[in-house]
């Protein structure tokens, strides 16, 4: 990277944060996954959207390619951009809460802030997001809304995105002062013009850099209540998950998690629960009359469909009886937990909730080959790990994930990196979608797109970045200044 760029992009964000230091940009090329991250020449942290901006318009001058990073948890990896040759823009520096606004019931931050960090600042405030069981204290909000898409992520309750598009231009998206010059405040992202909101969210940030969010909130859930009963057909699940979203939203307040055989044996001590399923049903509300109603009525359809009580559950439900500002401990409890199981093979799937019965099953025979596979190979399968979950009332996501002993193993690394590509490949075979956008799987994704949709993504692409130099090839297999945009 030539010295005169580096200097205008110091000039910008501030000596203390640019480094090309081979120390750094091999701490880069690491990440949460196993796909790995970004081999960048220079590595730079904003620290405003006005920073963001001028380095954008100065990249885009001189064709550099640019990769942005969050809090780093892909699951698939970073976008690889092009190697050696990448500017990338680490925005956690960027993490500020910018305005709550208790009567609008909305809040605005920096994209860089890590989401447990702003759950935080909103309980104090009374406030509530839904946060559906990401790795919270790692996790950016401008990666999570980005990266993680639908069932997994946040989308619905962003209003409004302040984006930095390629060659440096600033929009406000979301119906507020950025949209429409006489409202002061963004509070519906639906009125006034189409909703390119949703173009920024799940795109794996290859349209536009977000620098700031502004998320509706909800009040502070004042009362939890569980009910957790075993079932020992699947069909039972179902049927009850089915009578569950017709009656209630899911999400946020009503969440259904259904754990499979193999979470069961890790929970029980003798494993006497080992070959049916656990559904946990947490009920959160702002009144005890409220929320102990609609725990009573989903346990009385729980009865009719056959769900068993036990003592050990019953005490675990009357423990989570408790106000939900405990979540960020549950989150710390899990990460040690799945960190304790080995090196995990995540097996993730989202697909419509009437295919569960047939596929779910087919899922599960998959990964079962493919431990038989690893052991004849040699490697030892700790753990298997399934939970499902209705996302609302049309889909359900879940994982039939697989932990392995001896997490340092280069060969073993080697075979779940397959094992994961492999997975995602045989549940595109199956038509189902991940809910993920990001690394290796945008390209999987992209490469089942129909014509129709993969010339709008690239018209779209072309005219907001026609170098192509944001996360290039994150999606279609397009280098700057090239002209083909083939999968
Ligand atoms: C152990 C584990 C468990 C997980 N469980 C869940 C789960 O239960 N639910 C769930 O939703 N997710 C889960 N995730 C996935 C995680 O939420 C997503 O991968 C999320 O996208 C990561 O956000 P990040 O900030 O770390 O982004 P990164 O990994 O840094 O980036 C992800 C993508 O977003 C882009 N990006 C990042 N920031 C910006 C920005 N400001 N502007 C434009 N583009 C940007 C990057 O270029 C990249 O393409 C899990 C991940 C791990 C490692």
């Amino acid at each position: 990277m030539n010295e005169s760029f580096l200097r205008s992009i110091r000039d910008i964000a501030g000596d203390a944060y640019v480094t090309d230091a081979p120390a750094a940009r091999f701490a880069y090329r690491q990440d949460a996954s196993l796909f790995g991250g970004t081999d960048a020449a220079v590595i730079v942290r904003p620290g405003s959207t006005e920073d963001v901006s001028r380095i954008m318009a100065l990249a885009s001058r001189h064709g550099v390619p640019v990769v942005v990073r969050g809090g780093g948890s892909s699951i698939y990896g970073q976008p690889p951009g092009v190697p050696g040759k990448n500017l990338l823009l680490d925005m956690t520096r960027m993490n500020r809460v910018l305005s709550m606004n208790p009567q609008g019931m909305t809040v605005t931050a920096e994209a860089g802030i890590i989401m447990s960090r702003l759950q935080q600042a909103c309980n104090r405030a009374g406030f509530y997001l839904f946060v559906p069981a990401a790795p919270v204290h790692t996790v950016s909000l401008g990666g999570w809304l980005s990266g993680a898409a639908g069932g997994g992520g946040i989308w619905w309750e962003i209003i409004s995105i302040t984006a930095v598009l390629p060659d440096g231009t600033v929009v406000r998206t979301g119906g507020g002062p950025g949209t429409h010059v006489r409202q002061t405040e963004a509070y519906s992202r639906i009125m006034g013009g189409p909703d390119l909101t949703g173009m920024f969210i799940g795109d794996g940030g290859s349209f536009g850099v977000k620098t700031e969010v502004t998320v509706r909130l909800l009040g502070l859930p004042a009362v939890t209540r569980a009910s957790i009963l075993v079932f020992r057909t699947l069909d039972n699940v179902l049927d009850l998950m089915a009578r569950h979203v017709a009656r209630v939203t899911p999400h946020p307040f009503d969440p259904l998690l259904v754990f499979g055989p193999g979470a069961n044996e890790l929970f029980s001590a003798d494993g006497s629960s080992a070959d049916m399923f656990t559904v946990m049903a947490l009920m959160q509300g702002h009144t005890a009359a409220e929320t102990d109603a609609r725990r009573d009525a989903f346990a009385a359809i729980a009865a009719e469909l056959g769900g068993e009580h036990t003592p050990e559950l019953d005490a675990l439900a009357g423990m989570m009886a408790r106000a939900p500002d405990q979540e960020s401990e549950m989150e710390m409890f899990g990460l040690g937990f799945f960190n304790g199981l080995g090196l995990a093979a995540w097996l993730p799937f989202n697909m419509p909730r009437p295919r569960m019965a047939e596929v779910y099953p087919r899922l599960v025979q998959w990964r079962e080959d493919r431990i038989a596979e690893a052991e004849r190979r040699g490697f030892e399968c700790q753990a298997r790990f399934e939970f499902m979950a209705p996302s609302d009332q049309c889909s359900v996501t879940g994982e039939v994930d697989a932990f392995f002993k001896d997490s340092t193993s280069p060969e073993l690394r080697a075979f779940v990196r397959d094992m994961i590509r492999d997975y995602q490949e045989f549940t595109h075979e199956l038509g189902l979608l991940d809910v993920y956008n990001q690394g290796m799987m945008s390209r999987l994704n992209a490469g089942c797109w129909s014509d129709g949709y993969r010339a709008l993504y690239s018209s779209v692409k072309q005219a907001l970045d026609p170098q192509h130099i944001l996360n290039p090839g994150l999606w279609l297999d397009r280098e700057p200044g090239s002209r083909s945009d083939t999968p």
